[in-house]
């Protein structure tokens, strides 16, 4: 196989794995050259800073000696494998930069040789990349289960985001998933790692003069587990180690893996975790503040943050001239922006209706059972729209 044929595989294997935001669910196939018979998979994605670009999500091994259950890469299991030597994806990666093909690249592996030997062969990569190469782009290093504290920190002084995937909340869910990783040695203490060096050495940073974010991955509901189990770690991630995003991906049967059998998980569970991790992330909501089910899920019908307000709003409305940001945020239909624009403009002017917070970019449809305009109901004034 050569070069391109061994990054189609590779880059199409990693299209399940959440990095960064994407614009697309799907990666876009790109042909390197118009004869070429295989493409390499890109996505569009967004950056934690907002910028915009061609990211290829790649793996340099899909082979692997662990067993995770659920993983289609899992030794044992038949399929088509490649491997790329650091040297060799670093060559091919540049020239598909020169070409504008991709902008940055997210790099993971299979675990070949140990832990240790894997995220060499990745350092390895991004050393080539940044110091021989001059890569000045967007890379994202997956730190791999057994790598050591100076390899977690050069991967830190060379990547923009690195990420440890938890796959599971704790180790009794791990167990039932990847029964040879071993949660708080091998996964959890990496991520610690990553916090303690921002913390000690907050003079030195990474390659462009910032410690690179933090995310990890949770595999929801192959381990049987609840909400309340993935987001008590995930609150217990953005307290502790300042953890910049948790991802939820749903499982999904793999065939030819010990869980081909078992029932996918509903995609909305995932979409419902990740409306929960963000109000505990961003809008100041603890874990007492979600509403679980008696068994500790979130109910899939109604929103988190809608599911709060009706329980603690609906007979308690918020007066919007006199609210605090952190309680504005709190309200279903207004975000953080909507909150700034609130606060600015009633600086100036009484808020008396509706149609004036939809100019201020309020979804007032949902945002008005719970609020009051100068002590007045605002559901009442819905009938005029
Ligand atoms: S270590 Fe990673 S690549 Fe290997 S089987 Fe487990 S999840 Fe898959």
């Amino acid at each position: 196989m050569d070069s391109i044929d061994r990054l189609h595989l590779l880059s199409e294997q990693m299209e399940l794995e959440p990095a960064e935001e994407h614009h697309e669910n799907e990666a876009r196939p790109v042909c390197f050259t118009p004869k070429q018979r295989n493409a390499v998979f890109v996505h569009q994605a967004q950056l934690p800073n907002g910028q915009s670009i061609k990211l290829l999500k790649t793996l340099l091994t899909s082979a692997c000696e662990r067993d995770c259950y659920y993983c289609p890469f899992r030794a044992g299991r038949d399929f088509r494998r490649a491997t790329f030597k650091p040297e060799e994806f670093a060559n091919v990666f540049i020239e598909l930069n020169r070409k504008g093909i991709a902008e940055g690249t997210f790099l993971s592996s299979g675990i070949a040789g140990g832990g240790m030997r894997t995220q060499d062969q990745l350092l390895d990569t991004a050393d080539i990349l940044r110091n021989k190469l001059g890569f000045r782009g967007y890379i994202h290093l997956k730190i791999m289960p057994g790598a050591e504290k100076a390899q977690v920190e050069r991967s830190m002084q060379l990547a923009d985001r690195v990420s440890v995937n938890l796959e599971a909340p704790n180790t009794n869910r791990l167990a039932k998933l990847a029964p040879h990783k071993q949660f708080l040695d091998e996964l959890l203490q990496p991520l610690r790692w990553v916090e303690e060096i921002r913390r000690s050495q907050s003079a030195y940073k990474g390659w462009n003069s910032r410690w690179p974010s933090t995310t990890t991955q949770f595999v929801v509901g192959g381990a049987d587990e609840n909400d309340l189990e993935l987001l008590t770690t995930t609150a217990w991630l953005n307290k502790n180690v300042r953890l910049k995003r948790a991802y939820f991906s749903a499982f999904n049967p793999i065939a030819d893996t010990p869980f081909e059998n078992k029932t996918a998980t509903n995609p909305l569970r995932e979409h419902r975790l990740y409306q929960a991790s963000f109000l505990l992330r961003d809008y100041g909501f603890d874990l007492e503040d979600i509403p679980f089910t008696d068994n500790g899920f979130l109910p899939l019908h109604s929103d988190p943050k809608l599911a709060w307000a009706q329980l603690n709003l609906r007979d308690q409305p918020i007066e919007i001239n006199r609210a605090e940001r952190r309680d504005l945020i709190r309200i279903p239909g207004i975000g953080s922006k909507g909150a700034e624009a609130i606060l600015r403009a009633r600086k100036t002017n009484k808020l008396n209706d509706l149609s004036t917070l939809r100019k201020l970019g309020i979804m007032v449809e949902r945002s008005s059972p719970f609020i009051l305009l100068n002590g007045k109901r605002a559901a009442n004034q819905l009938s005029l729209f």
